[in-house]
C-alpha cells in the first residue's frame, strides 16, 4: 500500500480542521448576529410604535379641534396621516386596521380599498388574543420577507390597531458584511498556518531524510558520517543520538576486527608453536627408523633431542591450558587475606632469591596458589634471562608494590606492554633453549589482573641494564 507523505497529512488535516472549524464559528457568530438584529428590530419597532400611537392621538385630537360639525370622519384623513409620519421614517411601513383586520389607512399603500382584509394574520391574532404581537413572513405583494409589529391604538374611543413592518433585509443587511469579513479573516489565518505548519513540517522532514541517509552510510559502514542538520531541538537530538550510536558502532566493530586479529595471530601462533616441535619430533623419530638406531650414540641423542622437544610440546599445552582457565575464570577467583610479608619470603626461599620488604605487614586478598604461580613465573625468568649471579631481587615496598628486579641483559623498552603478549619472546633462540613458550608473562598478567592488580615492566631505576617488574597492588580494587 502507497504510505501518504507527512507533510500531505499535516497539511490535509489542518486545513480541513481549520475549514471545518471556521464554517461552524462563521455561520454560529453570523446566525446570533442575525437574532440579534431582528430582535433589535422588532425593539425599534416597539418604541417607534409608542411615537407613532402618541402621534396619531394627537392628530384625532386636532383633527376634532378643526373640523367641528363636518360630516366627513377623521379615519377618512388617517391615510394621508400615516404616509406623512412614514415619509421621515422610510425604513418602516406603517398601517392602521380597525379590529375586524380591515386596512384603514397604510403609508405605502395608494388605495387601501385594494388591500386585502387582514384578520388572519399571526400577528393580528395575536395582538387581538394579547399578545406579544410580532411576525416573520413574505409580503404579500412584493417577493421579500417582512417583519411585522402589531400594536392595540385607542383612538377616539374605539379600539384600533396599529401595524408595523420592515424589510427584514434592511434590519440584517450589516451581517453580510460581517460574514465576508469573517470568511476573509479565516482564509488569512488558514494561509498562514498552512504556510507555517509547511515551514515546520519540511523543517522536520529534512531532518528525518539526512537521518536516513544518515542511517544508510552507517549500513555501509561510513561510522564518520555526520549528518548536518539544522531543525527542531528534537531531531536535533536525535541526530546527536545517531553520531553517538555510530561512534559506539565504529568503536565496536574495531574492538571486533581486533578481537579477530587477536584470534588468527594466536591461532597462527599455536600452530606455529607447535609445529615446530612436533617437525623435530619427526624428523629425529624418522632418521631414527631410517637406520639410525643402528648407531647408539647418534640413536641417543636423537632420542634426548625428542624427549626435549615432547617436554616444550607438553609445556605449551599446559601453559595453554592455563591461559584458558584463567579465561575463564572471569574474574571470580577463591581468595583469602594473607599477609605477604610472610607469604614472599616462602616463595623466595626456594630460588634462593633475596627478598626485601619495607612494610612490617601487608595484607592482600589473594589466591596463594595462583598468585604463587605468578611470581614463580617472574623468578624463574630472572633467572633463566638474568643468571642466578644477576642480584635478584624481589622487594614489597612501602608504596603498595611488588618488585622482582635482576641485573640481567633486560628488555628493550621500546618492546613496552608487547612481552606480556602471548608468544612474543625478544630472543626466540635463546627462549627455546631455555625451555620457554613465551607464555609465561601472559600467564603472570591474567593472575595478576584476575586478582585486580596490574603489572608493568619499568627496566631499572638505577640505570643499570637489567629487567624490573612491578605488581602495582595499589589498583586492587577489593575482593576478587
Ligand atoms: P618464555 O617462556 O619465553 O620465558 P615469557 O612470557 O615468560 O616466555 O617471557 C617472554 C619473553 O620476555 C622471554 O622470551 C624473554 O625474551 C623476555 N623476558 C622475560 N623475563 C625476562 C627477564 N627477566 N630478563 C630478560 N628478558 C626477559
Amino acid at each position: 500500500m502507497k504510505k501518504i507523505r507527512t507533510w500531505v497529512l499535516l497539511i490535509l488535516f489542518n486545513g480541513i480542521i481549520m475549514i471545518f472549524g471556521f464554517s461552524i464559528f462563521i455561520y454560529k457568530t453570523v446566525q446570533e448576529l442575525k437574532h440579534t438584529a431582528i430582535t433589535q428590530s422588532f425593539e425599534n419597532m416597539r418604541i417607534f410604535s409608542t411615537s407613532v400611537s402618541s402621534i396619531l392621538s394627537n392628530y384625532v385630537d386636532d383633527w376634532y379641534a378643526l373640523n367641528e360639525n363636518t360630516e366627513t370622519n377623521w379615519i377618512d384623513t388617517i391615510d394621508k396621516a400615516l404616509k406623512d409620519i412614514a415619509q421621515n421614517n422610510k425604513k418602516f411601513r406603517i398601517s392602521l386596521l380597525d379590529s375586524n383586520g380591515e386596512i384603514l389607512g397604510d403609508s405605502d399603500a395608494e388605495d387601501t380599498q385594494k388591500l386585502e382584509n387582514q384578520f388572519d394574520k399571526e400577528e393580528i391574532i395575536k395582538v387581538l388574543n394579547g399578545e406579544l404581537a410580532t411576525a416573520t413572513r413574505k409580503s404579500s405583494l412584493e417577493d421579500v420577507i417582512l417583519l411585522y409589529y402589531a400594536t392595540p391604538l385607542n383612538l377616539d374611543g374605539e379600539n384600533y390597531i396599529l401595524r408595523l413592518s420592515i424589510p427584514k433585509h434592511t434590519s440584517i443587511y450589516f451581517t453580510t458584511n460581517i460574514k465576508n469579513m469573517l470568511i476573509l479573516t479565516g482564509c488569512i489565518i488558514l494561509c498562514f498556518v498552512l504556510l507555517f505548519t509547511s515551514i515546520i513540517c519540511f523543517n522536520v522532514i529534512k531532518g528525518l531524510k539526512e537521518l536516513d541517509n544518515a542511517s544508510k552510510e552507517y549500513t555501509n559502514g561510513n561510522f564518520d558520517y555526520d549528518p548536518r542538520i539544522n531543525s527542531t531541538k528534537e531531531i536535533s537530538d536525535l541526530s546527536q543520538s545517531f553520531v553517538t550510536m555510530a561512534q559506539c558502532l565504529k568503536s565496536d566493530r574495531e574492538k571486533v576486527m581486533q578481537l579477530e586479529k587477536i584470534r588468527k595471530d594466536f591461532v597462527a601462533n599455536v600452530s606455529h608453536e607447535l609445529k615446530t616441535p612436533i617437525t623435530s619430533i619427526k624428523g629425529f623419530a624418522e632418521t631414527l627408523l631410517d637406520g639410525a638406531l643402528e648407531d647408539k650414540e647418534t640413536a641417543k641423542s636423537f632420542v634426548n633431542i625428542i624427549d626435549k622437544e615432547s617436554g616444550r610440546l607438553f609445556n605449551i599445552i599446559e601453559d595453554l591450558l592455563d591461559l584458558s582457565r584463567l579465561e575463564q575464570e572471569n574474574g571470580k577467583i577463591y581468595s583469602v587475606e594473607i599477609n605477604l610479608c610472610s607469604y614472599l619470603p616462602d616463595i623466595c626461599k626456594k630460588y634462593d632469591i633475596t627478598f626485601i620488604s619495607e612494610v612490617e605487614e601487608f595484607f592482600a586478598c589473594i589466591n596463594p596458589g595462583l598468585f604463587a604461580q605468578a611470581i614463580n613465573n617472574l623468578l624463574e625468568n630472572a633467572i633463566k634471562y638474568g643468571g642466578e649471579k644477576s642480584e635478584i631481587q624481589c622487594i614489597l615496598g612501602k608504596d603498595k608494590t611488588i618488585v622482582i628486579q635482576d641485573k640481567g641483559p633486560g628488555i628493550p623498552p621500546e618492546t613496552g606492554d608487547r612481552i606480556f603478549e602471548r608468544f612474543y619472546r625478544i630472543d626466540k633462540g635463546r627462549s627455546r633453549d631455555t625451555g620457554g613458550t613465551g607464555l609465561g608473562l601472559s600467564i603472570v598478567r591474567h593472575i595478576v589482573n584476575i586478582h585486580g592488580f596490574s603489572i608493568k615492566e619499568t627496566g631499572r631505576l638505577d640505570g643499570e641494564s637489567g629487567c624490573r617488574f612491578v605488581i602495582f597492588l595499589d589498583d586492587y580494587k577489593g575482593s576478587v
